[in-house]
């Protein structure tokens, strides 16, 4: 086994060349601090928050005999807020994830080449284990803020039985200060005066779900098909990164053209669906899940194009893209649209769809 010192210097260089500007190392202790916000939650904690039940604040019930919790920071300049129309708007980080998650492997081979055990991308609370690392402090809006790059980052954790010395030093859990921008620009109220985020009622909680969406959110959602940057656009701390917010290029664009999305959708083309999942992972690009939220930005855009792909989605066979489907119709409204809501009813037998259709007729009529 090699020298620790010298593993780590050479994981900072490496972490560079790959992407990973900062790195801080965290000990293998229990996140303490993750549990408790957890327990400051209450029952509402595995609500919404995806991934959050299946976390441990425990990285020895992970790896035994683990020493260091390695964190590596992945900056990015984000997308702006308005896309063009027609476009179905994503985060950046969902693309930035993915991408970063492949190089994070090969940044853990320096340690494996240095004798020693790892686990990639562990159960573990990554903004906690950032917190340890003094890589970062939390915002109100419960992201971790690193530096010159704000909270325009991803988060990359690797496990490990090397005794890295650790980078934890005494630092203030947040600067925030007195500013409240985040809570006041939330569109749905997710952040609490205290600055504790409710996860159940965050629009990002309801994004390519393909469960039914309650109707205010379905407003809230507005054009966007997954993320949403409102609480990070508005914080001063990340003015310098968020000026310079530019679009995706023109072919990944395309991809999000919703009408052609969703025409890939209901038509079964294959390419389409998997150039997206390319993108954003296939576990957020399942078609259900996909055409499901396509069929609410639709709405939201409220274009007379999208009624004939509408009413073909009216009769798909999961409940919530029928739902979606009539309130899209119910917004857009005309001749077209009532007359398949008023077809869709006389065969429907999902009882809240047929809520949906009656309602839908009601806000077209
Ligand atoms: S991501 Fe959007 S919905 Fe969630 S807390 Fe931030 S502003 Fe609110
Ligand atoms: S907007 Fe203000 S309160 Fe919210 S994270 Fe940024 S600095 Fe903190």
């Amino acid at each position: 086994m090699g020298n620790v010192d010298n593993l780590k210097a050479q994981l900072i260089e490496r972490g560079k060349q790959l992407g990973f500007p900062v790195i801080g190392i965290a000990d293998a202790r229990p996140f303490d601090l993750w549990l408790r916000a957890v327990e400051m939650r209450g029952k509402d904690a595995g609500k919404g928050g995806r991934g959050l039940g299946k976390l441990t604040p425990y990285p020895k019930n992970l790896m035994p005999d683990a020493e260091a919790v390695v964190v590596a920071v992945h900056p990015y300049v984000p997308h702006p807020e308005e896309f063009s129309e027609g476009i179905a708007r994503y985060s950046a980080h969902y693309v930035e994830y993915p991408a970063a998650r492949k190089a994070v492997e090969e940044l853990a081979e320096v340690i494996v080449r240095g004798g020693y055990k790892v686990m990639v991308e562990p159960p573990l609370p990554a903004k906690a284990a950032a917190y340890r690392a003094g890589v970062g402090t939390f915002g109100k809006n419960g992201l971790i803020y690193v530096g010159k790059y704000g909270s325009w980052v991803t988060l990359h954790l690797i496990l490990t039985d090397a005794p890295l010395s650790s980078d934890s030093r005494p630092q203030a859990l947040s600067l925030c200060g007195g500013c409240r921008r985040c809570i006041e620009a939330c569109p749905v109220h997710a952040i609490a005066d205290d600055g504790i985020i409710l996860p159940e009622r965050c629009l990002r909680a309801y994004m390519l779900t393909s469960e039914f969406i309650p109707l205010d959110i379905r407003e809230k959602l507005g054009t966007r098909l997954l993320g949403c940057d409102v609480c990070q656009m508005v914080c001063p701390r990340n003015s310098r990164i968020t000026s310079q917010a530019c679009l995706p290029g023109d072919g990944y664009l395309r991809l999000f053209d919703v009408y052609a999305l969703m025409k890939a959708l209901v038509e079964g083309h294959r390419g389409s669906i998997e150039a997206v999942a390319s993108l954003i992972g296939s576990n957020y690009a399942r078609p259900q899940r996909l055409l499901s939220s396509a069929i609410i930005v639709a709405g939201n855009f409220g274009k007379p194009e999208f009624v004939p792909l509408l009413i073909k989605t009216l009769r798909h066979p999961h409940p919530p893209i029928r739902a979606h489907s009539a309130w899209a119709l119910g917004k857009i409204g005309g001749r077209d649209a009532m007359s398949a809501l008023a077809e869709a009813l006389k065969d429907e037998t999902d009882q809240r769809v047929i809520q949906e259709i009656e309602r839908a007729q009601k806000a077209a009529g």
